[in-house]
């Protein structure tokens, strides 16, 4: 299977690792919709939100738990920042492995677009 994100996994695309252990990657987005703006992914593939089993589940959610340990590093809570999971094509997931956005340094309007 050729994954891009599998391949960022493999060093074998280059990118900007913010962290990086066993399990997950976070690096910085190539075309940044924010100031701040990291994709965190899991390293096994995973295809999307929708994919993950009971077995991926406490992977997620250590997942979770670094974003939220990298945005307080960044010093993103005192103005807020947003977490997206594309899922799916209406959704305008590009990238068929997944992965969670983190964006901050700027006003997010609600509604989505
Ligand atoms: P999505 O559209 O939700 O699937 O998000 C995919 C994201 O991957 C987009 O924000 C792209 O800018 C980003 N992206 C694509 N290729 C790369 C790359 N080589 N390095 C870093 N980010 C990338």
């Amino acid at each position: 299977m050729d994954c891009l994100f599998c391949r960022i996994v493999e060093k074998q695309i280059p990118s900007t690792v913010v962290y990086e252990d066993a399990e997950m990657l976070a690096f910085r987005d190539i075309n940044p919709e924010a100031p701040f703006h990291v994709l965190v992914i899991p390293k096994k593939h995973i295809g999307s939100l929708a994919e993950v089993t009971g077995a991926d589940e406490q992977l997620v959610g250590r997942m979770l738990g670094k974003i939220r340990d990298i945005a307080a590093k960044e010093g993103l809570n005192d103005e807020g920042w947003r977490v997206v999971a594309n899922t799916g094509a209406r959704a305008g997931q590009s990238v068929k492995h997944l992965h969670f956005h983190l964006l901050g340094g700027r006003h997010f309007h609600w509604p989505p677009g």
